[in-house]
């Protein structure tokens, strides 16, 4: 049998990395700063020219960025936060975490990104911001939903988890809304070898308030303006993100081929797939087709050694511990989606003939 296929090659980037990756690592280690060292500072300013936001705050995860983001706008119990319910926990969890409700809206069933045509029915009074999440790697329609916030004097917070280098009408995720945030997971277009992550806004003020909830509130030493985390991201992480930065535009423009080369061989066999509005790129942080046998298919594939994976299998409402908090019944796409959304391997190192495999198989 051939060899197995990664569903994310880890392995082969870190080949390609391992000498600026040990250089930059051996530098931490050298000058014993591990919290708030230099390649803090380094990556923040990096990652500030790469989106073209005005600032960026590094933080301990992806869920964290998150987190800070709704205390920065400081989101009261019973507050209402418009978000997808086809996504990640993480997005809803630090909603509900600080009292608020997520209210959820449906998702486009081509895209699978919130329809931003059906955000303007569900704000309330209680309504402080609006969280798109930039699905499998593609922003939602941000500039609809930014002329929306903007209408009702929202905030608008993107998830950009999964769409770091992502280019949405000629800007960059992360550099489209009031804050934005990413995730540095290893699996993550940008990933380190822990958790890390990055929250992107161009308000001053908004940025203050996110440098203090980092740090435990503190605006100085030992002064404790507001109520905070312990939220920083390692200088250790920070060094691995600044190793990987620098193949990264390589990185996209390899995913932008193979993901395009999926899209072509996939259309040609009249295989169903997640779609990319032409106004915008997607960075593939998953590849996702369609399918609605899905159990059968799975089994097929892993018997040919190519791994897959669901993102995601329930929609948040559907969730135990989420269905309560709830009024939105229905999110009919969303449903139909989990039940038949197939992720296949995806990274910037799919060999071309590994990627004919999982044609092959899934076309089989
Ligand atoms: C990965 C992910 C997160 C959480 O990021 P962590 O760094 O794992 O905390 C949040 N939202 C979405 C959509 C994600 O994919």
């Amino acid at each position: 049998m051939s060899h197995r296929i990664e569903f994310v090659d880890l392995k082969a980037q870190y080949a390609a990395l391992k000498d600026r990756i040990a250089a930059r690592m051996q530098a931490v280690l050298d000058h014993g700063q591990y919290i708030m060292g230099p390649e803090v500072k380094e990556l923040e300013q990096g990652l500030v020219a790469f989106t073209g936001a005005k600032h960026c705050i590094t933080v301990a995860s992806g869920t964290e960025a998150i987190l800070i983001s709704l205390m920065a706008i400081d989101l009261k119990p019973g507050d209402e936060v418009i978000t997808t319910p086809f996504t990640f926990a993480a997005t809803a969890e630090m909603i509900v975490l600080l009292g608020g409700k997520p209210v959820y809206v449906d998702i486009e069933p081509d895209t699978c990104n919130i329809d931003a045509s059906l955000i303007e029915a569900m704000i309330t009074p209680r309504t402080r911001a609006i969280m798109p999440v930039s699905l499998y790697g593609q922003c939602a329609d941000m500039d609809r939903i930014g002329q929306i916030a903007a209408r009702h004097q929202l905030f608008v917070i993107e998830d950009a988890a999964q769409s770091f280098g992502a280019s949405f009408q000629g800007r960059r995720s992360c550099n489209l809304s009031t804050l934005a945030c990413t995730s540095f997971f290893p699996s993550k277009p940008l990933g380190c070898y822990g958790d890390g992550g990055a929250i992107f806004t161009s308000d001053d003020r908004i940025a203050q308030a996110c440098r203090e909830i980092r740090v435990h509130g503190q605006s100085g030493r030992y002064h404790h303006t507001r109520i905070g985390v312990g939220g920083r991201m390692d200088t250790l992480q920070c060094a691995v993100v600044l190793a990987k930065l620098e193949r990264f535009e390589w990185e996209l423009q390899r995913r932008l081929a193979i993901g395009g080369r999926y899209d072509a061989l996939f259309d040609a066999a009249g295989v169903e797939r997640v779609r990319v509005r032409v106004d915008r790129d997607s960075v593939f942080a998953q590849y996702t087709v369609l399918v609605d046998d899905r159990t059968t298919v799975q089994a097929r594939l892993q018997e040919q050694g190519i791994p897959t994976a669901v993102h995601y299998p329930k929609p948040l409402h559907h969730q135990p511990a989420y269905a309560s908090q709830s009024g939105s019944e229905g999110c009919s796409q969303s449903v139909r989606a989990a039940a038949r959304v197939l992720s296949l391997p995806m990274s910037a190192d799919l060999a071309e003939a590994d990627q004919d495999r999982v044609v092959r198989a899934l076309c089989s």
